[in-house]
């Protein structure tokens, strides 16, 4: 028995419903749209189940629209939904014709499905750690506190909005070139490096305690303006105030270029030349050989798709992402009528941006300076603990975020909280000292900018982490950062007791610090992680992990696959991207540069 038949753009607007019983379908329509067709996942099933309610459904790409589209035939469906068309008549025909057919039919009663059976039951560990409805996200969703904004303890009284943007405009100052800093070799930011005193190298960051890294990491003798940063507003991530930079994006024109390129080695094939590997000829090269002019159906793309799933997976892209980016191109292109081959490649960049603004967008927000303040006007510090293995650079992104802080104006307590790794807690004091050196008390109404808190090693980390928190509140310090002891996704006692420590202390945020250079180990890394803060918590609603920070982007040329598995397994947004060894190598994800990276 068909209930209820609905025509909607992809959008969600409805065009027309038949409205034959009184049951409201509207909220199992509305899970269709956002939990399937907008997140692009399991389109190609065209079929969806909600509270015992089953829906079929159909994308026509030509009208963006699903339905039912079998008696649209040959007139153009637009022409028929605009004119006098009289849908409703010959929809109730093609009803009644169906239901006469399927009633002559002698059916057994459906028996009632197993739980083994139920969708439910086939939903992955992953799956269900993406958990929406964590009480955490409330805590970070400002926009949803019902409290009006108070003013920071120590200072006049400001919205949160004034004090933001008092923080951009002191922001902005120091970036804008002044006469003394444009004659300074420091205002420039390190790619344009031109105007860096000759001979100065980068810092060298190899934190294992070794004295001569000791003498290269000693900038206290520097000026504090020199240190390199840059301000970009980050769209993807949304919220980051102007402060930490987007990854750079290359310019669309370079990728374009690379595939002309190969089309010229294609097109001088007959000679002797070695010919040019394909993938180095970019990713729409493979649709080049789709001809224009007609409607596409599936069996035109697949060769195309199949060599697109290969480059997305030799980018690092986990296999199973690969598929279903491969999958949502197809969705998009499946219908359409094509054009030369410009059409064909703008519309698979278009689809496969779509795919992964979709993937790399943050379900939910996470402002860190907004909930900080908010959480200073309450007479909190507000609390970041970063986890993760061995060697992924916790301690050093962890400094280039307190840095951060630091530069919009929130004072911070580290507490050594890794009591397990020798050096761990030398590696912290030394950050702390350069961190200081960099700014001053005296450049901040005489206030310490960074304090370490440790009690050595050996000790409970948790508890360390709690005394910490608990002097920050009586010193009124604004923002604490718990450094933890590396651990391996698999060893369960360490699991425990990091589960433990974030129990405990209750913080603020929980970041997973990966880096992208090892590709689907981390997507494994991240997943346990969260799997085991979920398992070993005694909590109903368990804290798990909030971000990722994603570190040593720098090193992994193009392939950035990485990004991409981690946030479309977990759901969890990339907050911080680390692209390199001084304290401005820390960026926000951007779409574009994901994207042209794929595309080369
Ligand atoms: P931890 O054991 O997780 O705390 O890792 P560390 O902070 O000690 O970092 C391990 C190594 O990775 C150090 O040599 C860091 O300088 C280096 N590192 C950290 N982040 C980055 C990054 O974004 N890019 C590069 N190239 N190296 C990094």
């Amino acid at each position: 028995m068909l209930d209820f038949v609905v025509i909607f753009t992809k959008g969600g607007v409805v065009l027309w419903n038949s409205q034959t019983s009184g049951i409201n379908f509207s909220s199992c329509i509305n899970s269709l749209i956002r939990g399937v067709i907008l997140e692009e996942r399991n389109t190609d099933s065209k079929y969806f189940e909600e509270d015992h309610l089953a829906v079929q459904f159909k994308l026509d790409n030509e009208l963006d629209l699903f339905a039912f589209k079998e008696k649209f035939g040959s007139i153009p469906a637009l022409e028929r939904l605009g004119s006098e068309y009289d849908f409703e008549g010959e929809f109730r025909s093609v009803l009644t014709a169906a239901e006469e057919a399927s009633s002559k039919q002698v059916k057994a009663p459906k028996a009632m499905r197993s739980y083994n059976e139920s969708q439910k039951s086939k939903k992955t560990v992953a799956s269900m750690i993406q958990d929406d409805k964590k009480p955490v996200e409330k805590r970070v969703n400002i926009q949803e506190s019902p409290t009006q904004p108070k003013s920071r303890p120590s200072s006049s009284p400001l919205t949160t909005d004034d004090i933001i943007q008092e923080n951009r405009r002191k922001l902005r100052e120091k970036l804008t070139p002044t006469k003394k800093s444009a004659d300074s070799k420091l205002s420039a930011p390190v790619k344009q490096g031109a105007t860096e005193k000759a001979g100065k190298k980068p810092r060298v960051w190899d934190l294992g305690g070794n004295s001569k890294d000791a003498v290269l990491l000693d900038r206290s003798k520097d000026s504090p303006e020199d240190v390199q940063y840059q301000s970009v507003n980050n769209e993807l991530v949304g919220t980051m105030h102007g402060v930490i930079p987007d990854l750079d994006v290359e310019d669309e024109e370079d990728v374009d270029s690379a595939e002309d390129s190969s089309e010229e080695d294609d097109m001088n094939s007959h000679s002797l030349a070695p010919k040019k590997d394909r993938r180095g000829g970019g990713l729409l090269s493979y649709f080049r050989g789709i001809v224009g002019g007609k409607t596409i159906v599936l069996a035109d793309l697949k060769p195309a798709l199949e060599k697109m799933r290969d480059h997305l997976i030799s980018k690092n892209v986990a296999s199973e992402i690969a598929v279903k980016l491969c999958e949502s191109v197809a969705t998009s292109l499946e219908g359409k009528q094509m054009g030369t081959f410009d059409s064909i490649a703008s519309l698979v960049r278009e689809a496969l941006t779509q795919s992964l603004v979709r993937i790399l967008s943050p379900k939910r927000r996470i402002d860190i300076i907004r909930d900080a303040l908010e959480s200073n006007r309450g007479g909190k510090p507000y609390t970041i603990i970063f986890c993760g293995v061995n060697g992924v650079g916790k301690s050093t992104n962890l400094a280039k975020i307190c840095f951060w802080l630091i530069e919009n104006d929130f004072n911070v307590l580290i507490a050594a909280c890794d009591t397990f790794r020798a050096g761990a807690v030398e590696q912290l004091r030394t950050h702390t000292r350069h961190l200081n050196a960099l700014h001053p008390a005296a450049n901040h109404n005489n206030r310490t900018m960074v304090q370490l808190y440790e009690k050595g090693y050996g000790k409970d980390a948790a508890g360390i982490a709690l005394e910490a928190i608990k002097f920050a509140h009586d010193t009124k310090v604004d923002v604490v950062l718990v450094d933890t002891a590396g651990r391996m996704q698999d060893n369960e006692p360490l699991m425990r007791s990091l589960s433990k420590l974030i129990k405990v202390n209750n913080p603020d945020l929980v970041l997973f610090v990966g880096e992208a250079l090892v590709g689907n180990e981390a997507v494994d890394q991240l997943v346990k992680f969260n799997q085991s803060l979920a398992d070993y918590s005694s909590n109903e609603t368990p804290h798990i992990i909030d971000g990722i920070v994603l570190t040593k982007f720098d090193t992994i040329d193009d392939k950035v696959g990485a990004a991409i598995s981690m946030t479309y397994i977990t759901g969890q947004p990339i907050v911080f991207v680390g692209t390199g060894q001084t304290y401005a190598d820390l960026k926000a994800i951007n779409v574009n540069a994901v994207v042209n990276s794929l595309m080369k």
